[in-house]
């Protein structure tokens, strides 16, 4: 078994990412962070995307919207930075709080700026191979992971758990398009899949986007299988100063020893998932530049 060290890819990609802006003439990419209330988990993945930003020479814009704001002002505040020439990339943070809903508002987004691929436009663009949308970040930064571990997935069975549209429907779809790197055999599982493990152990890669912890273990996994955990949980840890740790949907020391490579939590694909958000603002950029 070998770890994909997503910390370290990451970290090679945001040096990238810093040399090409430091080289760019005049305004520098601006990324707008609409944060709607105080969900600690949300807290701290702006902060973190805000201290990534900063460390590439992004200018980020933290916008935090009270938790009683309703849809139609959320709507308004967005397309006011859709209207603002200043501003590459727009994030809305998820989960947004109930009621609002979150779905509307991801379509609202100017499709240019919708660095997180959610727009209606940029989901059909991905199903169409169009490399002129934004692919959203933590499926994109699964295909890089796999990419740069030297995991090609042509011809290989590609199992993804979850079907969501942040995560499993985007990366099966980028899983599947005709295309280095890619052109897998795709299968994807969901709450209503039938004999789970059964499918499981057929993946040459499997990929849990779950959002239970340790869910997938390794009875349920093939010897030589790549996994890529992409679930992020947080389980009560009073030993713990915060009183919680982190882990993925992977039952870690089941399925570690059976698996040819596999990505830590955290540590694995949470980091890539900030560095493409840092590529796609940097995409955006140079897209209204181009359309000047
Ligand atoms: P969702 O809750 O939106 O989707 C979960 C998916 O898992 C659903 O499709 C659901 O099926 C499926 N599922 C739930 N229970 C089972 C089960 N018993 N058997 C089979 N399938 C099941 O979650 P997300 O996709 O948004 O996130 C998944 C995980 O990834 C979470 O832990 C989240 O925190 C993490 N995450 C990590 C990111 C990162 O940067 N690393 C970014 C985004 C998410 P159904 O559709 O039938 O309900």
């Amino acid at each position: 078994m070998a770890l994909i060290d997503g910390n370290q890819v990451a970290e090679t990609i945001i040096a990238e990412l810093k040399a090409h802006v430091a080289s760019l003439k005049g305004r520098k990419p601006c990324l707008a962070l609409v944060r709607v209330g105080d969900d600690p988990a949300s807290v701290s993945y702006v902060r973190k995307k805000e201290k990534t930003a900063a460390e590439i020479g992004v200018e980020s814009r933290v916008i935090l919207p009270p938790v009683t704001i309703s849809q139609g002002e959320l709507e308004i505040l967005i397309e006011g930075l859709n209207g603002d020439p200043t501003v590459d990339g727009i994030l809305v943070q998820s989960p947004l709080p109930k009621p609002l809903n979150e779905l509307a508002i991801f379509r609202r987004v100017s499709p240019d700026k919708d660095v997180d691929g959610f727009h209606t436009v940029n989901l059909g663009k991905l199903a169409q191979d169009d490399d002129s949308g934004f692919v959203s970040c933590t499926p994109a930064g699964i295909m890089e992971l796999l990419a740069r571990s030297k995991v090609d997935l042509a011809g290989k069975h590609v199992v993804v758990v979850g079907r969501s549209l942040i995560v499993g429907k985007p990366v099966a779809l980028l899983a599947l398009q005709k295309r280095a790197g890619a052109n897998g055999t795709v299968t994807v599982c969901h709450s209503g899949t039938r004999d789970l493990p059964a499918i499981t152990r057929q993946a040459d890669v499997l990929i849990a986007a779950i959002g239970r912890p340790e869910f997938v273990t390794g009875d349920m996994v093939k010897p030589g299988a790549v996994v890529i955990d992409v679930g992020i949980n947080r389980v009560t840890d009073p030993s713990r100063k915060t009183g919680y740790r982190l882990t993925g949907d992977v039952h870690f020391p089941s399925v570690e020893p059976k698996a040819s490579l596999i990505t830590p939590v955290p540590g694995g694909v949470g980091p890539m998932t900030v560095a493409m958000l840092m590529r796609n603002t940097v995409k955006a950029h140079a897209l209204a530049h181009a359309n000047r």
